[in-house]
């Protein structure tokens, strides 16, 4: 029987076309193009349904409440089809991706994520490519993930990371290795994929909300008083990106004790590193110990962007400050990895 894929079209570059302001997401316009392309009509790729986003969004303007809706959305045809192509602006798709892996709970079918660099309307182009290639993952390779697929290489969702504004490999992930790698042959590194959750049994989605998460990047200088404003009122969590394995500047007492106050008062502090790769240790130095004292607690390999959706994910399920502390520093949906 034909596999059926389903194409849940967000917006982002792949489906643009150009205009006199630059380029622009336009309705109608990525599944006219589709209709165009012999390989889509071969015999050997999936039956697929387009579902057009209103209104399509650059995804530099995606929220927590969109994340939620492409999650709905998959959600409502999960039983229809063998995958789900999430088609998205390459800007902030590591969020998107992460945020998926969370919310859909139970999850047994693929999801993957692509977009591209230059749209497919395009003569010269990497959406062709990404396109076909995501259609034949999603109809045919059964990976209970959240993916994101790019440049001839499929990543666990939760652990990508754009690292190229131009390139066409725009994506990586440094902390775990690739699920796949697409040349002559697709060959999936099945050992590397995570079984089938046992529980639930059927796809839950969770909710997840806007909450006043932020994230801060330590640089040399950075005024002790610009972190105390920023751990006021309503912050609930920060995502600290430190140095190397989690360190921070610690002899600034004003620093550590902002930290510290506002830990005491129920604000989560997590480190994440600001190196691609690597793991946090906070017990590797003293400059790490000390905010471990303050109350900051470890990331380890997470990425900041893994980080981010999943204390949105946390703060929007009713879970106690201890709690949230401690799934954040658990494996959930395998975007982090304990050292033993
Ligand atoms: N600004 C675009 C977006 O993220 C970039 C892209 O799609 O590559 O929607």
């Amino acid at each position: 029987m034909q596999k059926r894929v389903y194409i849940a079209y967000t917006g982002g570059t792949i489906g643009m076309r150009r205009t006199t302001y630059g380029y622009a997401p336009a309705s109608g316009f990525l599944a006219a193009q589709m209709q165009l392309m012999p390989e889509l009509h071969n015999d050997l790729m999936p039956a697929y349904d387009i579902h057009e986003f209103d209104p399509l969004l650059d995804s530099s303007n995606m929220t927590p409440a969109d994340w939620l809706k492409i999650a709905q959305d998959i959600a409502h045809h999960y039983d229809d089809y063998d995958g789900f192509i999430v088609l998205h602006g390459t800007d902030t798709m590591a969020y998107t991706a992460a945020a998926l892996s969370f919310v859909l709970q139970g999850l047994r079918k693929p999801v993957i994520l692509t977009g591209s660099q230059i749209p497919l309307c395009e003569v010269r182009n990497d959406a062709r490519e990404n396109l076909i290639t995501v259609m034949l993952l999603a109809a045919s390779y059964p990976i209970p993930e959240v993916c994101l697929y790019f440049g001839s290489t499929l990543l666990r969702g939760n652990r990508a990371t754009k690292v190229d504004a131009m390139g066409f490999n725009a994506f990586a992930s440094p902390n775990y290795p690739p699920l796949g790698a697409v040349g002559i042959d697709i060959s999936i590194n099945w050992d590397d994929i995570q079984p089938a959750p046992t529980m639930p049994d059927t796809l839950e989605v969770k909710t997840i909300a806007p909450a006043p998460i932020g994230a801060l990047r330590l640089f040399p200088g950075m005024p002790a008083g610009i972190v105390r404003n920023m751990l006021q009122a309503p912050l609930k969590a920060l995502v600290l990106e430190a140095y190397g394995v989690g360190n921070g500047p610690t002899r600034d007492r004003d620093f550590v004790d902002a930290l510290r106050e506002a830990s005491d008062r129920g604000i989560i502090i997590i480190d994440c590193s600001q190196c691609l790769r690597g793991s946090v240790n906070l017990h590797g130095y003293a400059t790490g110990l000390a905010l471990a004292k303050a109350g900051v607690i470890s990331g380890f390999d997470m990425t900041a962007e893994a980080a981010l959706a999943k204390l949105f994910y946390l703060y929007s399920q009713t879970y106690s400050v201890d709690t949230i502390k401690r799934l954040l520093q658990s494996n959930l949906r395998g975007e982090l990895t304990r050292p033993d």
